[in-house]
C-alpha cells in the first residue's frame, strides 16, 4: 500500500485501557506477527488462491491453536486474549484467521471436550503446534444451514463404522490429517476421526472462489469408509455436540471481524487525508466523506464493545449461545458495512488489491454465510425474545 503509516490499532474509545497487561501482550504479538508473515505475502496468496503454508508451523510455534483451551500443550489463554489473537489474525486476512478457528474452535475444542483419553493424547498435542491439521466436517451438498437433516450415515459392522456420505464447504479439507466428521447413527448424530489415508475417505479442493482465496475450502466423500469402534468421539452425541463447537468458533469470529473493519477503516480514513480533489482539497475535508468516516468509527467501536463484553462474560462462564449468535452477527454486519463503505471512499484504488479493502470485503461475504448465516443468527435471536422458533 502506498505510503500507509504503521498499523496503531482503531481506538476511539480508549477500549486498550480496559485490557491487562496479559492481554496486550497477546495482542502487540499477534500483531506483529500480521506485520511481519502474514501482510507481506497475503496479496499474493490471494491472487493466487493458496493458503500461505510457512504460517502453519509459525503459529503452532506460538502457541495459537487451541489458545483458550487447557492442558496438552495449549497455551491456556483467557476468552478475551484469544479474542483480541482471532482479531489481529483476521486483519491479516479472514482465511487466516480460519485456518486457525478451525483448528483450534471446530477439531482441538471436540477432540478436549468429547473425545477419549486416547483421542487427546494422539492428537492434541501435534494439532496445537502446527505438526497435524484438521477439519470439520459437517455441511453437506444438500445441508447447509440445516445440519439436523444429514445425510451422511455411520452404520456398524461388528465392532467397526461403516461411513458413506459427502461433505462440503470443509475449510482446510485437503490439507487434514484428521477430519472431524458428523454422520447419522441408529442413535443420533455421532462424531468421527477420520485419518487421511483412510480407505474410503478422500477429499478435493473446490475451485473458482471469489471470497476466501487464501483458504482451502474441500469437499469430503466417505464411500464406505471403515473405521475402528476407537474412531467415535465417546462424548458427542447429538446435534448439539457439533452446535457447540460452532459456538466456540463464531465467538472467535466476532473478534475477528473486528481485525477486518479496523484494516478498512483505517485505510481509508488515512486515504482521505492525503487524496485531493476539487481545488487540491483531500477528500477528508467533505461533510459527505466525514460522515461516512464518523458512521464507521461508531459502528466499529460499538462492535469492539460488544466483542470484549462477550469475552468477559465467557471468562466468567456467563456466555450463552445466543448472546453469541448477537456478536456473530452485529460484529459481521458491521464489518461488511465497514469495508463496503472504506472500499467507496478510494474511489476506483478501492477495487485494487493494493489496498486490502476488496479482499477483507469478499472475504467477509463468506464470514457472513459461514458459522450459521446472518438469517440464522436472526432467528435465533427471535426466538431467544419472542419463545417462538421460526426455522420451518
Ligand atoms: C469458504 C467457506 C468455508 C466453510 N467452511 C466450513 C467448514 O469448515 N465446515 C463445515 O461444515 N462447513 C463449512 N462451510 C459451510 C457453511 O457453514 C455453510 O455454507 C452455511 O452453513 C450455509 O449453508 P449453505 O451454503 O448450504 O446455504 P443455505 O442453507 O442453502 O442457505 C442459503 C440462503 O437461504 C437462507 N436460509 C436458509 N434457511 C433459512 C431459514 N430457515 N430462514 C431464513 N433464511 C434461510 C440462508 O440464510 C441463506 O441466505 C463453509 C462455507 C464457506 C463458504
Amino acid at each position: 500500500m502506498r505510503n500507509m503509516p504503521t498499523f496503531r490499532g482503531v481506538d476511539y474509545l480508549h477500549l486498550e485501557s480496559l485490557l491487562n497487561e496479559q492481554e496486550l501482550l497477546v495482542r502487540n504479538t499477534a500483531r506483529d506477527f500480521v506485520e511481519k508473515d502474514v501482510l507481506p505475502q497475503i496479496r499474493e496468496c490471494y491472487r493466487d488462491g493458496r493458503f500461505p503454508h510457512d504460517l502453519i508451523r509459525k503459529m503452532g510455534d506460538l502457541g495459537f491453536y487451541g489458545a483458550n483451551l487447557e492442558g496438552y500443550g495449549c497455551a491456556g489463554m483467557s476468552n478475551v486474549e484469544y479474542g483480541l489473537l482471532m482479531q489481529e489474525l483476521e486483519r491479516g486476512d479472514s482465511g487466516v484467521r480460519s485456518f486457525c478457528s478451525v483448528q483450534g474452535a471446530l477439531v482441538m475444542y471436540p477432540i478436549l471436550t468429547y473425545g477419549s483419553e486416547e483421542h487427546k493424547q494422539r492428537w492434541l498435542p501435534a494439532l496445537q503446534k502446527g505438526e497435524a491439521i484438521g477439519c470439520f466436517g459437517l455441511t453437506e451438498p444438500g445441508f447447509g444451514s440445516n445440519p439436523a437433516g444429514m445425510t451422511t450415515t455411520a452404520r456398524q459392522d461388528g465392532a467397526d463404522w461403516i461411513l458413506n456420505g459427502e461433505k462440503t464447504w470443509i475449510t482446510n479439507g485437503t490439507l487434514a490429517d484428521v477430519a472431524l466428521v458428523w454422520a447419522r447413527s441408529p442413535e443420533g448424530i455421532r462424531g468421527f476421526l477420520v485419518e487421511k489415508g483412510t480407505k474410503g475417505y478422500s477429499s478435493s479442493d473446490i475451485h473458482g472462489k471469489m471470497s476466501m482465496r487464501a483458504s482451502v475450502t474441500s469437499s469430503l466423500v466417505l464411500s464406505d469408509c471403515r473405521l475402528p469402534a476407537s474412531a467415535m468421539l465417546p462424548g458427542a452425541q447429538g446435534l448439539k455436540s457439533p452446535l457447540s463447537c460452532l459456538t466456540q468458533a463464531r465467538y472467535g469470529i466476532g473478534w475477528g471481524v473486528v481485525g477486518a473493519a479496523m484494516e478498512c477503516y483505517e485505510t481509508a480514513r488515512h486515504y482521505s487525508t492525503v487524496r485531493k480533489q476539487f481545488d487540491n482539497r483531500p477528500i477528508a475535508s467533505h461533510q459527505l466523506v466525514q460522515e461516512k468516516l464518523a458512521d464507521m468509527i461508531t459502528e466499529l467501536t460499538k462492535a469492539q464493545l460488544l466483542a470484549l463484553h462477550c469475552g468477559r462474560l465467557k471468562d466468567q462462564g456467563k456466555l450463552e449461545p445466543a448472546h453469541v449468535s448477537m456478536l456473530k452477527r452485529n460484529n459481521v454486519r458491521a464489518a461488511l458495512d465497514i469495508a463496503r463503505t472504506s472500499r467507496d471512499l478510494l474511489g476506483a484504488n478501492g477495487i485494487m488489491d493494493e489496498y486490502p479493502i476488496m479482499r477483507h470485503m469478499c472475504n467477509l461475504e463468506t464470514v457472513k454465510t459461514y458459522e450459521g448465516t446472518d438469517h440464522i443468527h436472526t432467528l435465533v435471536l427471535g426466538e431467544r425474545v419472542t419463545g417462538v422458533a421460526a426455522y420451518k
